[in-house]
């Protein structure tokens, strides 16, 4: 029989299944999305991005959410940001990160980008921000220098020169030292024997399959865990989540146009100020993103002025609420949340206007980092423990569903450290 079976892929669930395999247990991995090569073309990011949700174009407050569903999960199509977990907050809740925490960053490759990799316009954005008193460092990108090349977008779509670490270099590993990874295999429920996880029922080549292991770990991600609970009977229909969301401030300077501007690796350099809930980075993306970002408000007159355009990404702590259904997710802004955004978007046209940025424009809100229902230490109907068990036993959520809420980080990292402590727990009990 297997030891563990693990549902999905990404930071929570790769790393919980190396650690597993690196300790000798037998593991299978489920993934949904496919494990064909990364390309770094906009095609395939669209094929592997989902945009879950119900109303995000019905209602200017509800927030469009993005996730990756490929082999990696959404560490495939992210900016690579390696943010500290809140060690404290964690303690505070019985779980002690900072072992997890302390190989992550020995076996990674974390470090701020060499200068020459910091963009012409993250350059700009960091020495106006710098100017107007801010504390704007580089920020710490799990990224090969050595590997990485300047004018470069791909890594927003999928890098394919090896150069952005995803979880996918966890798979790898984890395979080598003997774990299964299933792809294109979607869970559809957990099954339960005595109350008890006793396996996964899964659809795989048009055909339901199922698998026993003496413990399951579901970690789908901060939008599929809870879906995957819900259809087993072991959640509510609806759970409130958070979601980070963000909106891009936009402004073009005059004569910045060079050859390849606008190709660069967004969040080189940014800022965090927790007391207000507010982050910001630069956020140059490729062109065709920027064109949509214009296009949706509006902006034609800004269509073709990517290469001078600087752009600011304004990210709050938003406040849990909405809900995950089966086959719906919706999440709005709250009041509290508007303010913060003009808070947060005021500052930004301030860091652009002394840039010396015009034609100032902003995107919808957008969000990337769902999670939080199943919050560990949240008192919910669903909160896992400080050992990220469900209430059912064998039963176990790694990924960003058990945030402890309200969020506003970029959680990579601390997906990673949880899934090795997990990997850990799970090896001293079998
Ligand atoms: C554009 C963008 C930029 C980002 N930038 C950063 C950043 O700079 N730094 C940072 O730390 N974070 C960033 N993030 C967020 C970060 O990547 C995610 O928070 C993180 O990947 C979440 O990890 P996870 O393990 O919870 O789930 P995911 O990475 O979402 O992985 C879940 C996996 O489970 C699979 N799955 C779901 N349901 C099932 C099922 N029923 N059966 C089988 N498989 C299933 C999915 O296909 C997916 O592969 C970004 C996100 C986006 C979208």
């Amino acid at each position: 029989m297997l030891d563990t079976i693990v549902v999905g892929s990404g930071p929570g669930g790769a790393s919980v299944a190396q650690t597993l395999a690196r300790l000798g247990q037998r593991v299978l991995l489920l993934e949904q999305g496919g494990a064909e090569p990364l390309r770094g073309t906009l095609a395939q990011m669209a094929r592997i991005a989902a945009v879950p949700g119900r109303g995000a174009f019905l209602h200017s407050d509800a927030s469009l959410l993005v996730r990756g569903l490929t082999a990696g999960g959404t560490s495939t199509l992210n900016f690579a940001t390696a943010a500290a977990p809140p060690l404290e907050r964690f303690a505070a809740l019985g779980v002690d990160l900072a072992p997890a925490l302390a190989e992550c960053r020995a076996e990674l490759p974390i470090g701020q980008l060499p200068d020459e990799l910091v963009g012409p316009l993250a350059q700009r954005i960091l020495q106006a921000a710098r100017a107007t008193g801010l504390p704007w460092q580089k920020l710490d990108k799990m990224i090969r220098p050595a590997l990485c090349r300047t004018g470069c977008w791909r890594c927003v779509y999928g890098c394919p020169y090896g150069a952005k670490w995803s979880a996918r270099e966890l798979l790898e590993q984890a395979r080598l030292q003997g774990a299964r990874l299933l792809d294109n295999a979607r869970a559809t429920r957990v099954l339960l024997e005595g109350g008890r996880a006793a396996g996964v029922e899964y659809l795989h080549a048009g055909a339901l399959h199922s698998a026993r292991a003496r413990n399951v770990v579901l970690a789908g991600g901060g939008i599929g865990s809870p879906r995957l609970l819900h259809a087993s009977g072991l959640a509510p229909r609806s759970l409130p989540f958070f979601s980070d969301p963000v909106v891009a401030v936009m402004g073009a300077v005059d004569g910045l146009d060079a050859p390849g501007a606008g190709a660069e690796v967004p969040m080189a350099a940014g800022m965090a100020l927790p007391e207000d809930g507010l982050s910001f980075a630069d956020l140059t993306l490729p062109r065709p993103m920027y064109q949509a970002f214009a296009l949706q408000v509006g902006r034609i007159d800004r269509l073709w002025a990517h290469g001078r355009t600087l752009s600011l990404m304004v990210k709050i702590r938003d406040a849990a609420g909405g809900g995950i259904g089966p086959r719906w997710v919706d999440k709005r802004l709250q009041a509290e949340d508007r303010a913060r955004f003009q808070r947060g978007t005021a500052l930004a046209r301030r860091i652009l206007a002394e840039a010396g940025a015009r034609h100032v424009f902003q995107s919808w809100h957008f969000a990337a980092h769902p999670g939080g229902a199943l919050a560990l230490g949240g008192g919910g109907p669903a909160a896992v423990d400080s050992n990220l068990r469900t209430a059912t036993p064998g039963l176990y959520v790694c990924d960003a569903a058990v945030l402890p809420a309200p969020w506003g980080l970029p959680p990579t990292l601390t997906l990673l450290a949880l899934g090795r402590r997990l990997g850990r727990h799970l090896t001293q009990l079998n």
